[in-house]
């Protein structure tokens, strides 16, 4: 319903659009900003950038780092630091509690199951092939999803991507694409158009929110195949081992293994009929170098940057934390897959500034959400923490439920890190379900590795520390349980699929990203004070002159120039 909202205004907005270039106003942009670049870094979490610095290539990573204004303390204000909250968050401006992305997952309350995010059974995906092979999903929350449909309907605010297409009254093309279903949907808004990697084929997929079928370019792409060209191989290192800062941190016991993947160098990614095939794929650079590929297909058949109307283009690269969720981000493959995508993205410059010229393309660079080391890794450096259980917290809700309320198994429903009580068991009884929330809250609290339990109703009888007003900042009334749980920092929250290690906390190395604004005539310039992902697209809007998103409650950056 939301996206019909931006469509109707989209078609009244060509009215609107006339009067407004007839009177010049669509002239009021910075220099001559063709093309918005719009990088996502999946779980770059932003010391990344300066601990791999020295191996960086020209013209990747460095080219931000060198000519653009880059923000070294960005921390996200949220308590969910999940992919779809992140990603919701940098094309909105808005918090989560607005944009209403409250977590990769949430319980349907009314439905009674878990919804992934994006999902919409209204929006089947469009196959791409005769036989789709049922492939097994690497990405826990995918498995969760009840149906294979996706469309942005259930973000609850405008992007920058949507505002954009608004001011140029549907002249400006935009296009949103990822290895991941969540990051490509969120960044192309209402309005705009989404492709991700399929982790059953290989291909490049959409839905029929976006489309009725392929555009020609995507299914002349998909027919080449281009995944299958790594069937056999696997990814090896970039450079020789001993150049590596952590040459030393491949084999790790705690590492996870993808069914024969291993846990060290080479990583065989196995043949075209191994269902993980597909799969192994990104959690190599191999996947970024696939969206590479896609990228520069679409800038050239679309024609982007080619004309005076800005372009949008979002590129959202899914391998660095696929690669932290099974080898951590203090492994050698973190430091080979951060290599690496530095030489995809000096690929991409390259490519953008032959077809559209960098210094027409403004590129923003952020990522959705940092990481955390493993538990054991922690602890082998002398930090000592562990891993807690599910079982424990739903244990402990259900014994406070029972022994103090007489209530049997309170717990509707758990999920990390929302628990959701039985409301109506709640309501036969004589107590309040604030009452009950806080006395729940009180002995999960009480576990070995928990930092907080807040419940929803009783936030005034909570220790006033920043983190819950980062869980505030993540509450949504119809979509976040009743009691929102986080460890204590580098504590491991239970997680069903066979990762090694998990971001989503509310502490720093969680929320710590980049962000970086380069091209279109900006000067370089490093600056350290304290700013958040919800200023950035309020600051893209800002460069192109025009509105910050409906929802946004970000601010300007003012390093960045001001639109002439
Ligand atoms: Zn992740």
């Amino acid at each position: 319903m939301v996206a019909n909202i931006y469509k109707r205004i989209l078609a009244t907005s060509s009215i609107l659009a006339i009067g407004l270039l007839s009177c010049n106003v669509s002239a009021k942009k910075n220099a001559d900003i063709k093309l918005v670049l719009q990088i996502t870094v999946d779980g770059l979490r932003a010391d990344l950038l300066n601990r791999y610095q020295k191996n960086f290539t020209e013209g990747g990573f460095r080219y931000l780092l060198d000519e653009g204004v880059v923000y070294t303390n960005a921390h996200y204000q949220h308590a969910n630091t999940e992919t779809i909250v992140g990603h919701a968050t940098l094309a909105t401006g808005a918090t989560p509690s607005v944009h209403g992305m409250v977590g990769n997952v949430w319980y349907d309350r009314e439905a009674g199951e878990l919804a992934y995010n994006i999902e919409d059974s209204d929006a089947p995906i469009i196959p791409t092939r005769e036989l789709v092979v049922a492939g097994e999903q690497v990405d826990p929350t995918q498995k969760l999803s009840r149906t294979k449909g996706r469309s942005p309907e259930a973000i609850m605010a405008a992007t920058f991507s949507d505002g954009l297409a608004v001011y140029h009254a549907g002249r400006s093309k935009i296009f949103g694409i990822s290895g991941k279903d969540r990051s490509a949907v969120a960044m192309a808004g209402h309005v705009g158009k989404a492709f991700w990697y399929s982790t059953d084929t290989g291909d490049m997929v959409t839905s029929k929110y976006y489309y009725d079928g392929y555009p020609e370019w995507v299914t002349d792409w998909n027919a080449l195949r281009k995944a299958e060209k790594y069937a056999g191989t696997s990814w090896q290192l970039l450079n020789e081992k001993s150049t590596y800062l952590l040459a030393g941190q491949d084999d790790r016991p705690y590492e996870a293994d993808l069914k024969g993947y291993g846990r060290v160098f080479p990583h065989p990614f196995g043949g075209i009929n191994d269902k993980l095939f597909p799969t192994r794929l990104l959690v190599s650079p191999a996947g970024d170098q696939l969206l590479l590929d896609f990228a520069k297909s679409l800038i050239s058949a679309e024609q982007l940057g080619q004309d005076d109307v800005p372009d949008y283009l979002s590129v959202s690269f899914s391998a660095v934390d696929a690669v932290n969720h099974f080898f951590g981000p203090s492994s050698l493959e973190n430091e080979d897959v951060v290599l690496q995508l530095d030489r995809t993205l000096a690929e991409l410059f390259r490519y953008i500034d032959k077809t559209v010229g960098l210094k027409n393309t403004l590129i923003v660079l952020s990522a959705d959400h940092g990481m955390a080391d493993m538990p054991e890794y922690m602890t082998e450096q002398g930090y000592k923490v562990g891993r807690i259980k599910q079982e424990d917290i739903i244990q402990a809700a259900n014994d406070a439920g029972r022994n103090q309320f007489g209530i049997d198994e309170v717990v509707r429903f758990f999920f990390r890190p929302s628990l959701y009580l039985d409301e109506q068991k709640i309501a036969k009884t004589k107590y309040e379900q604030v009452e009950v929330e806080r006395a729940i809250a009180t002995a999960i609290s009480e576990i070995d590795g928990i930092a907080l339990a807040v419940p929803s109703g009783g936030y005034s009888t909570i220790q006033d520390v920043p983190a819950v007003s980062q869980v505030k900042r993540n509450f949504h009334p119809s979509r976040s349980g009743d009691i929102y749980i986080a460890q204590q920092p580098y504590w491991f929250m239970f997680e069903s699929g066979p990762i090694a290690v998990m971001h989503g906390s509310p502490w720093s190395y969680d929320t710590h990203v980049p962000i970086i604004f380069a091209g279109a005539g900006i000067k370089a310039q490093k600056v350290q004070r304290l700013v958040h992902p919800v200023d950035v697209s309020p600051t893209i809007a800002a460069l192109l002159g025009m509105t910050p998103p409906a929802n946004a409650n970000g601010s300007v950056l003012i390093e960045l120039p001001v639109a002439k």
